[in-house]
């Protein structure tokens, strides 16, 4: 067993050793990107389920690592929110989707929202009101044009806190909505407490949907839920037209996947929402 021990520690040891070298490569990587531009968004559309039309997209963040190259949201979002660097990118994301919202109006698109994701830290702080207005009046789009998306955990950990800071963001006119639905606590007693506009239900219960299968129920319990609080109910992660069917039925307002499309460049949202002008 001693024998086994020491071979598993040789085994093991050098793989440790390189994540932990990679990690804090990692963590000072970020510093310096948040500052040197390395940081871009990319766009996921939102069809409206009543009208079919995109209303509105969510911007996620991609680094362009200059050694590692692209770098995933999975990878980097964790190591942000344990050092801080999270802040940074957060209100970077703030400013560019509100640059970009401004870009796509003077190009003439239709009036799109755009959603941006805020980390349970960036809303703990307590200035994201300020934040949305700086970068809303930087770019000149309205506040209202804009959505934040705050997992449920980010407000069960400190509750009064958040919805303060949410209070006063959605007093800008921004809406609220809550990511990953069905993944935290959330009592039917606590959203109703909380300043909240949308429900996104998590993409693990729309992988599980079937046409005539049962897990239809989970959802449909979500949009129900959604529905006697007065909440728009988007779905996320929505692959197959079977997954769409069900949404439909169970009267799901919005639906956002790659079935209507991948999270793409701002010029490729540009294009699409021109094309299907043209239809
Ligand atoms: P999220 O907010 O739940 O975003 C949805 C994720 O699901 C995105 O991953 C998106 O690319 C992916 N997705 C969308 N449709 C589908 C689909 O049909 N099937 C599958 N399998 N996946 C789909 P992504 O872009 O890698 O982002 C991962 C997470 O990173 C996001 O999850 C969000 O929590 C976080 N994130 C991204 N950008 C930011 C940011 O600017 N700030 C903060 N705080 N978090 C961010
Ligand atoms: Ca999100
Ligand atoms: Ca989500
Ligand atoms: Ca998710």
């Amino acid at each position: 067993a001693k024998g086994a021990g020491r071979n598993r520690f040789e085994v093991f040891e050098p793989a440790m050793h390189e994540k932990v070298v990679a990690h804090s490569e990692l963590v000072r990587d970020l510093r310096s990107a948040a500052a040197g531009g390395q940081f871009f968004l990319l766009y996921q559309p939102q069809v409206d389920l009543r009208s079919g039309r995109v209303t509105g997209v969510e911007a996620l963040a991609r680094w362009q690592h200059p050694h590692r190259g692209l770098v995933l949201p999975d990878t980097f979002i964790a190591v942000a929110e344990d050092t801080g660097a999270i802040d940074l990118i957060d209100d970077w994301a703030l400013e560019e989707a509100c640059r970009q919202l401004a870009a796509w109006d003077a190009a003439g698109l239709p009036s799109l929202q755009v959603a941006i994701n805020i980390s349970a830290r960036r809303l703990a702080r307590g200035d994201l009101a300020e934040a949305v207005r700086s970068s809303a009046r930087a770019a000149g789009v309205d506040p209202a044009r804009l959505e934040i998306e705050i997992t449920e955990t980010a407000t069960t950990s400190c509750a009064i806190e958040a919805a303060r800071a949410l209070e006063e963001v959605r007093a800008l006119g921004v809406s609220i909505a809550i990511d990953d639905f069905g993944m935290g606590h959330s009592s039917f007693g606590r959203l109703r407490a909380l300043p909240v506009d949308r429900l996104k239900i998590d993409r693990s219960f729309i992988a599980a949907l079937e046409p005539h299968g049962e897990s239809g129920s989970i959802a449909g319990a979500m949009v129900a839920m959604g529905g006697s609080l007065g909440l728009d109910v988007v779905a996320e992660g929505v692959e197959t037209e079977e997954q769409l069917e069900v949404l439909r039925r169970l009267g799901c307002d919005a639906v956002q996947g790659y079935l209507f499309g991948r999270p793409m460049p701002a010029e490729a949202i540009d294009r699409l929402l021109r094309s299907a002008l043209s239809i």
